[in-house]
Parts: structure tokens; C-alpha cells; sequence
């Protein structure tokens, strides 16, 4: 099951951090190590670093771009040192144990955990694309760990929840992938396009204020397939 949680490193620089992370993670138990568009490709530093841990370096996967570091999943987390401007359902890293080993055991999709670059983290459109944000609540005045830190602090909670894991029921909500989701916002900014909602050239904030409002009430499946329906008699309607 543990094999199922993703951890996603974005856009990172020091090759060493890439090393120092799988070493976090295989103390805990993960091996599933993702790379988005690293700065540069995992070397001699980041193996001497990952010490016993090569084998979870040497099966990373390297992707370009974050979403493919996240399709296939249901339950994306990301990993900030701050709150946004844009504020987002969030979670402590404990709670964030615990909901990643609930939903890691549903037989399908996976969960991901992200975590940004060393020097200015995650953007707001990456932020944007996790169901909930996890900010480990370190000293206000000196509050951005190293982001090999921040993974053990986050592997760690994992663990925790894991060694307790008959104590937390398995969830069972069908709730969908990442990528029905994706699809779906887009269908629903064309659709809004159709209808003057939206102006395709001014667009604003609407997207983004539309996403939290969706991912806050996190839509199952079947439910996700009734708006999907909604939108399509909505564009019947507009391209008469
Ligand atoms: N200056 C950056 C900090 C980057 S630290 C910023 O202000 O966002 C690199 C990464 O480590 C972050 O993107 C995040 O994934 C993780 N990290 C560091 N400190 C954290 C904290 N207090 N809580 C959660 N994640 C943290």
C-alpha cells in the first residue's frame, strides 16, 4: 500500500536534495519517487546522499510536467511553507498521514504528495492542482525547511499513520481521478466560454475560484458525471 503514495519533487535544483529525499523516504517505507523536470538529472552527489537508498533514486521516474507526475491519482496533496493568496483546504502533516494511508487503499489511483523547489516552492497553478494543502507548522519568523526536511517530516506522518493504520477506516468514496477532474474544469471554462459566463480574453480569477469551490466539495464519481451532463445540455442549448 505504502507503494501507492507518490512523492513529487518539482522543478528541483541541488541534485544532493534528490538523494537526501529518497533516503527519507526509504527509511519510512515509500519507494514511489517522482521527478518534474529536475534542473538537473540525479547524480554521483545525489547517490552518495540516497546512501543505502540508490534503488529508490535508480527507479524514479522523470516527467515534464506536473500533471503527468499526478494522473492516475485520486488524492493529491501539496506541500507549501506559507499560506496563498488564494486560501485552500488545508491539512497538518498529521492529518495528511492519515488521509493519504485511507485513500492509498482503495484498489485503484494512487495519492501524491508534492513538494516544491528549494527556492521559491510551488506556484499558485501548481498549488492550484492538489485536492489540499499540508504546511508543517514550524517557527513563524523561520518557517521554509530544507525540502528534504520537509519530506521526512511528511514521510515520517506516513509512517505514523501507517503502523496505526486498523485504527482509521479504509475510505471507501469512489471519488475520481485527477485527470476526470482536469477534463471536467475544462469542459466547464468552454462551456462557461459558450455562455459569455466567462470572457475568453478576460478571464480573472473565476477558474481558480471555481476549482477550490469544486475541490472543496470533492464530487464522487457519480456525481462528477451528473455535472458533466448538466454542462452538456447547457452547450445543446448554446449551439442552437
Ligand atoms: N521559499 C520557499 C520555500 C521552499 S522550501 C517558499 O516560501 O515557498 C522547499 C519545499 O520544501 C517547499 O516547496 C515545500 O514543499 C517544502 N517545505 C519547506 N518548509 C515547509 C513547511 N514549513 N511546510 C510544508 N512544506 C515545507
Amino acid at each position: 500500500m505504502l507503494e501507492k503514495i507518490r512523492i513529487i519533487l518539482v522543478n528541483t535544483s541541488h541534485t544532493g536534495n534528490i538523494g537526501s529525499t529518497a533516503r527519507a523516504m526509504k527509511t519510512m517505507g515509500l519507494s514511489n519517487l517522482w521527478l518534474v523536470d529536475p534542473v538537473s538529472k540525479p547524480d554521483s552527489h545525489s547517490s552518495a546522499l540516497a546512501a543505502g537508498a540508490t534503488d529508490v533514486l535508480g527507479n524514479a521516474k522523470i516527467v515534464e510536467t506536473l500533471d503527468e507526475a499526478i494522473a492516475g491519482c485520486r488524492l493529491v496533496i501539496a506541500t507549501s511553507a506559507r499560506s496563498r493568496t488564494l486560501s485552500w483546504p488545508e491539512l497538518s502533516p498529521r492529518e495528511s498521514g492519515i488521509k493519504l494511508i485511507q485513500e492509498a487503499q482503495h484498489d485503484e489511483g494512487e495519492v501524491a504528495l508534492i513538494f516544491g523547489r528549494e527556492n521559491n516552492g510551488l506556484n499558485n497553478e501548481e498549488l492550484q492542482k492538489a485536492n489540499f494543502h499540508a504546511i508543517i507548522p514550524a517557527n513563524p519568523d523561520y518557517s521554509s525547511l530544507n525540502l528534504a526536511a520537509a519530506v521526512q517530516t511528511l514521510c515520517y506522518e506516513v509512517r505514523m499513520a501507517y503502523l496505526q493504520q486498523q485504527e482509521f477506516e479504509k475510505q471507501e468514496t469512489p471519488y475520481p481521478l485527477v485527470d476526470d477532474m482536469e477534463r471536467f474544469y475544462l469542459h466547464l471554462e468552454q462551456t462557461l466560454v459558450g455562455t459569455d459566463f466567462i470572457v475568453k480574453n478576460h478571464p480573472g480569477q473565476v477558474m481558480a475560484k471555481l476549482k477550490r469551490l469544486f475541490n472543496r466539495a470533492r464530487p464522487e464519481a457519480q456525481e462528477l458525471n451528473i455535472l458533466r451532463g448538466i454542462l452538456a445540455s447547457v452547450d445543446k442549448l448554446t449551439k442552437k
